[in-house]
């Protein structure tokens, strides 16, 4: 890859076995995959230190990896300039209050790519709420916020009407695509706790509307195309 090859800090499974275990995994209840010891953490009312610090960590490797993959990438997927999106980063929590975006301040509890600022935020809060049960969910959410400043960068035509599936399918095509460059390294776990965040994270009902975010299976339908096909699997 290119002269910004980051030590990669985690271990990956076989992106076959990857795919195969997403696709198995849609039944699966949120959290039964947990180890025991994230299980044990789940059951504190607060992360400790050492949990925070590996969290932010996490969050920090996760925007590296993401734009280090679409800026290496762009160029052979899309004709225009990448411009990488700024991080505002954490607020709520007791700490900054939520930026604003539009003229009105972001929601609570969420992550949020602004098209106005060209920024990313995120409710520290939801940070802390899948990560107690594995780190895999804040890359799957700053990977999906990524997704779309990707969109906001393309010829609108190639944005699909059903936004937020095509912003987990392009999170695909970036946590994948990063593994493969070999900069981003996924462990033992990983692919469950991505399919449980997106299980977690999705609607009661499949999507009709172009705010909806998809059903469990939905989500990870979307997010799998973009792990096996890449990007022109999330364009059609
Ligand atoms: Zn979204």
């Amino acid at each position: 890859m290119k002269g910004g090859l980051r030590v990669p800090r985690r271990v990956m499974t076989w992106l076959t076995l990857a795919i195969v275990s997403c696709v198995s995994l849609l039944s699966t209840e949120l959290g039964a995959t947990a180890s025991a010891a994230s299980t044990s953490v789940a059951s504190r009312a607060e992360m400790s230190t050492v949990q925070l610090d590996s969290m932010n960590q996490d969050i920090s490797t996760a925007v590296d990896v993401v734009n280090q993959f679409w800026a290496s990438h762009w160029p052979y997927y899309f004709t225009g300039r990448y411009s990488r999106p700024r991080i505002f980063g954490a607020y709520g929590g007791g700490g900054r209050r939520a930026p604003y975006c539009d003229g009105a301040r972001l929601g609570y509890n969420n992550a949020w790519y602004c098209g106005q600022g060209h920024y990313i935020a995120w409710d520290i809060t939801l940070m802390r709420r899948g990560y107690r049960s594995g780190d895999a969910w804040v890359y799957l959410i700053i990977a999906h916020e990524w997704g779309h400043a990707v969109q906001a960068l393309l010829d609108q035509r190639l944005v699909s009407r059903a936004k937020e599936l095509q912003a987990d399918c392009l999170a695909g095509v970036a946590l994948y695509g990063a593994a493969r460059d070999g900069i981003l390294r996924f462990e033992n776990g990983d692919v469950e706790e991505l399919a449980d965040a997106l299980g977690a994270l999705a609607d009661k009902t499949p999507w009709t509307r172009a705010s909806d975010h998809g059903s469990a299976s939905q989500r990870i339908a979307a997010f799998t195309r973009g792990a096996g096909y890449g990007v022109y699997g999330c364009l059609t």
